[in-house]
């Protein structure tokens, strides 16, 4: 499901109002970015969204994202009903090398 106005708000206040890559204040600017990116089968959903400037967002591209990422979004939303998607926490065990394998598998268990 795409991120709601309520979702964003939440997430807004989830991460203090700092964008997840830089940490630098946001605000109202925030674009949404697919931790997992869409074009590798990432959903469009808030457990797989955080918010980013924009030129943070164009920064990271298509890239997976880092365990030191992964680590803070699953401490950002441990108490959270915005959730974590199951092919992250898929990422995060996956040995080095086999992140895409690992991706790629979870989601398609997803489905
Ligand atoms: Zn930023």
């Amino acid at each position: 499901m795409p991120v709601s106005p309520d979702d964003a708000r939440l997430m807004d206040v989830l991460q203090g109002g700092r964008c997840f890559y830089c940490g630098e204040m946001v605000g109202a600017k925030a674009t949404f970015d697919h931790l997992i990116p869409q074009a590798y089968g990432g959903i469009d959903d808030p457990a797989n969204v955080v918010l980013a400037h924009r030129r943070c967002n164009q920064r990271k591209g298509d890239r997976l994202p880092t365990i030191d990422e992964l680590d803070r979004f699953f401490q950002d939303r441990r108490t959270s009903r915005l959730g974590v998607w199951p092919p992250l926490r898929a990422l995060r065990d996956a040995d080095e090398g086999l992140e895409w394998i690992a991706v790629a598998r979870a989601i398609s268990q997803e489905k």
